[in-house]
């Protein structure tokens, strides 16, 4: 491949963004740094990335009008997050650069195709059926034993669309949800969560940056500690895996793996993303080039960065329940403790209103600090 790449949008240029999320955000934040211009559609006026582009254009997703208008004012076109339609993003392609593809919103908006393109590539997964019917579930749950988790195909996220079996008396998901088609998966007795982030170049050159962990709480992101306490054979691995399915997806941008690690030190990859994810977040404190810089570089064309991480760091999600003890400790917080809010108006359980990187020289220290605060109680 070319070391040498020459960008596909230049300083002063203007990028649209499909997309006005917090991942968007971030990434506008760092690609004004680069000299980007920006405007960003989203449904919603005020968003989170309209507020810090140059312009939002406020409208759906699916309105031609409004692609058209985004398109009009744009030199190049990337989306910040995996729930567009890859139909507006093809429709879009034909005309426009848009760096990252309509395929890999088709193998990661998925979780039929996105187990195929892992199996397709020899990458561990659990064990899955794909069923359309309350009768064929059974089955399936028959033949991969409970546990199962039941995950929708599409649409999915922060544990939204699943229903985890333990017995045939739980809850089920409505018959219209299974017409529509249901992952049916074995439930994996994980001992850690771990995730890589891997950015690929438009002239194939990629980075790794090394697995970190993650801690969930009701199937959200809660805490993401870098780098990962594993042992070294197993971040090889992860790595590994990271570097195979890069190089089979072909793709542009960022791609996040989440993993399962299991007891014996078997990994099963569990989801993919493809966009800079939550759990990169800490690379924004941590590692030089953060994954949002390294997204821009991916989509513009400009040579990705060695990534080197500086110290270690521990990301607490802020969610909207936290918001209020959160305010009431932020003017004393520690100077270890990097700020990072989405400009949300509206705190809702549950709704990521922004993060806190927690940087230092050891790990135990931070989780200590932390648990101290009373912002998280368990
Ligand atoms: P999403 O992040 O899109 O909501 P995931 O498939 O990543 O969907 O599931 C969310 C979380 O639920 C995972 O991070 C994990 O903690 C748990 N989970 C998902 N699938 C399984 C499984 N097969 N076995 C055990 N836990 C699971
Ligand atoms: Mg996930």
């Amino acid at each position: 491949h070319s070391s040498n790449p020459s960008p596909i949008v230049v300083p002063g240029q203007t990028i649209g963004m499909l997309g006005g999320g917090q991942l968007g955000r971030m990434m506008i934040l760092e690609g004004r740094r680069l000299g980007y211009r920006f405007v960003v559609l989203d449904p919603a006026s005020d968003s989170p990335a309209g507020q810090v582009a140059d312009e939002q254009i406020v409208g759906a997703y699916d309105s031609p009008m409004a692609i058209e208008q985004l398109m009009e004012k744009s030199d190049l076109v990337v989306y910040e997050f995996e729930n567009i339609d890859p139909d507006t993003v093809r429709m879009i392609e034909s005309i426009k650069p848009l760096p990252q593809g309509s395929d890999l919103l088709c193998w990661t908006g998925h979780r039929g195709q996105e187990r195929k393109v892992l199996q397709d590539a020899q990458i561990p997964i659990a064990s899955y059926q794909v069923v359309t019917s309350k009768a064929k579930l059974v089955e399936a749950i028959e033949q991969i034993k409970l546990p199962c988790v039941l995950k929708v195909l599409t649409g999915g996220y922060d544990g939204k669309g699943q229903w985890v079996i333990s017995t045939l008396d739980d809850p089920f998901p409505p018959a219209e949800i299974i017409e529509k088609g249901i992952l049916v998966e074995k439930f994996v007795p994980y001992v850690k969560e771990i995730s890589v982030i891997v950015a690929r170049g438009i002239s194939g050159e990629m980075e790794v940056y090394p697995p970190v962990m993650n801690i969930h709480r009701n199937q959200i992101l809660h805490m993401t500690i870098s780098p990962a306490p594993i042992k070294e054979g197993i971040r090889e691995r992860a790595e590994q895996i990271a570097y195979r399915l890069a190089n089979q997806l072909q793709f542009v941008g960022v791609l996040a793996i989440e993993m399962f690690v299991l007891a014996d030190g078997t990994i099963l990859v569990n989801e993919l993303s493809p966009s800079p994810h939550n759990s990169g977040h800490i690379t924004m404190d941590t590692t030089n080039p953060c994954q949002f810089e390294q997204f821009m570089r991916a989509v513009t064309g400009l040579p990705l960065r060695k990534s080197v991480r500086k110290n270690t760091g521990i990301m607490v999600n802020l969610l909207g329940e936290h918001q209020e003890a959160f305010f009431e400790q932020f003017a004393k917080l520690p100077s270890c403790a990097k700020v990072h809010l989405y400009g949300k108006s509206v705190a809702r359980v549950g709704r990521k209103m922004g993060h806190i990187n927690f940087v230092g020289d050891s790990l135990s220290d931070l989780l200590e600090l932390i648990n101290e605060m009373s912002i998280w109680e368990p």
